[in-house]
């Protein structure tokens, strides 16, 4: 599943939480429950990219939106962040390609748990739905 939506997903788990520990337990989680769903992955850089960065916006409006609070008293921000967090190994994994002499360790990537798959556009739309969702969610809750 994409970070945006692994990232927003988290970050609403956060906002109702409203405590920073459990917060960041529910985000970290979640993400095995949303790579549950049948989902669409991109192969590619560019895709990777646009990503990343409208994850990396994400985060920024979430720490914005607290005003003064620091890090740690921003429930939304680290749900949100706990949430991306299995991803880097996916991000790693595909920066060293073929070369990978390591094993996956989280649950839903190393074959533990399922890994849905979704063809595109039905499984970007899904994840697109899951996004708004949780930030009509957001705006909601705080
Ligand atoms: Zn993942």
């Amino acid at each position: 599943m994409y970070v945006t939506t692994h990232l927003f997903a988290g970050a609403f788990i956060g906002a109702v939480l409203q405590n920073p520990v459990l917060a960041g337990i529910g985000g970290f989680c979640s993400h095995a429950l949303l790579d549950a769903i049948p989902h669409h992955d991109y192969q590619r850089p560019i895709p990777a990219a646009v990503d990343i960065g409208l994850s990396l916006a994400a985060l920024f409006m979430l720490n914005k939106s607290a005003g003064s609070l620091a890090f740690t008293k921003n429930p939304a921000l680290i749900g949100g962040f706990m949430a991306t967090l299995p991803d880097i190994e996916v991000g790693l994994s595909f920066l060293a390609g073929p070369k990978r002499r390591w094993r996956l360790i989280y649950p839903s990537h190393s074959g533990l748990l399922t890994h849905g798959k979704m063809a595109f556009p039905m499984g970007f739309l899904l994840q697109l739905a899951i996004v708004l969702l949780a930030a009509m969610g957001i705006h909601y809750v705080l």
